[in-house]
């Protein structure tokens, strides 16, 4: 092959990821537009974060180029990678993964934000290692509403003492609730579990806590999420395409 059919046929298959991408795009926001619309909210109100865990960091390159700002990770090492291979962009980060102690500070130091707080010593170790010169790392407290024994995240019932404690840490600027429920196909069960985690957030509101943020919705789910009160959603496949790992 000429090197110059190699050219073309590189050329197309590139073009071909590109459009893919920048329609999925498309199309998760007409889905979240419709969402808001159809429960008389502004779509302005539900900002869509692209979750790029397992794609290369070329992928997330197609999706800034048509547009997409904010990207979520889930594991440390992988999202350090992404972010120093992207960093020529200005993109934000947001770390929605299960966090150990001993992995908080890459996230203290390169992300924006942080969906997956689940117990004060993590808040604590991230507030300690956020280095003086970022503003101030963006957090949500992970809730688990659906009851799984296997899923991350602090009980109903611990929410509130969680987010006090974590609205008085110095480098933390708390800004709501994330929740991942148990997945369903059926649209009411949806609902009820991100009623749930709405409920609580106008509660914790409610009681004085400055709350502004209710992480919830994926692929599957982000039209009940929005339906329910979600002001980000965080979509993978539905961007990228179906994970291998
Ligand atoms: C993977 C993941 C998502 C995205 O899930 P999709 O079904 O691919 O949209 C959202 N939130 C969290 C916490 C995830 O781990």
């Amino acid at each position: 092959m000429s090197s110059g059919r190699v050219y073309t046929a590189l050329g197309a298959e590139f073009q071909r990821i590109m459009s893919d991408i920048a329609t999925n795009l498309q199309v998760v926001r007409e889905r979240v537009a419709a969402a808001a619309r159809a429960v008389g909210r502004d779509p302005a109100e539900v900002e869509i974060l692209a979750v790029s865990k397992t794609w290369p960091a070329s992928r997330l390159r197609e999706a800034a180029a048509a547009g997409q700002r904010a990207f979520g990770e889930n594991y440390v090492q992988e999202a350090e990678e992404k972010i120093a291979a992207l960093a020529d962009l200005g993109l934000e980060w947001h770390f929605i993964g299960p966090l150990q102690a001993n992995k908080t500070r890459g996230v203290a130091e390169r992300c924006a934000w942080v969906h997956s707080v689940d117990r004060l010593r993590i808040a604590q170790r991230l507030s300690a290692q956020r280095p003086p010169t970022l503003p101030p790392l963006q957090v949500c407290v992970q809730v688990n509403v659906s009851g799984e024994a296997s899923k991350s995240g602090c009980s109903p019932a611990e929410a509130e003492r969680l987010c006090t404690l974590v609205a008085a840490l110095p480098a933390l600027h708390l800004r709501g609730l994330m929740a991942i429920p148990e997945p369903t196909d059926n649209a009411v069960r949806q609902r009820e579990q991100f009623a749930e985690l709405r409920r609580l957030f106008t509660a914790l509101r409610a009681g004085g806590l400055p709350l502004d943020t209710l992480s919830m919705g994926m692929s599957q789910d982000l039209e009940a999420a929005v339906a329910e009160g979600a002001t980000l959603v965080r979509i993978g496949t539905a961007i990228f395409g179906e994970r291998n790992r």
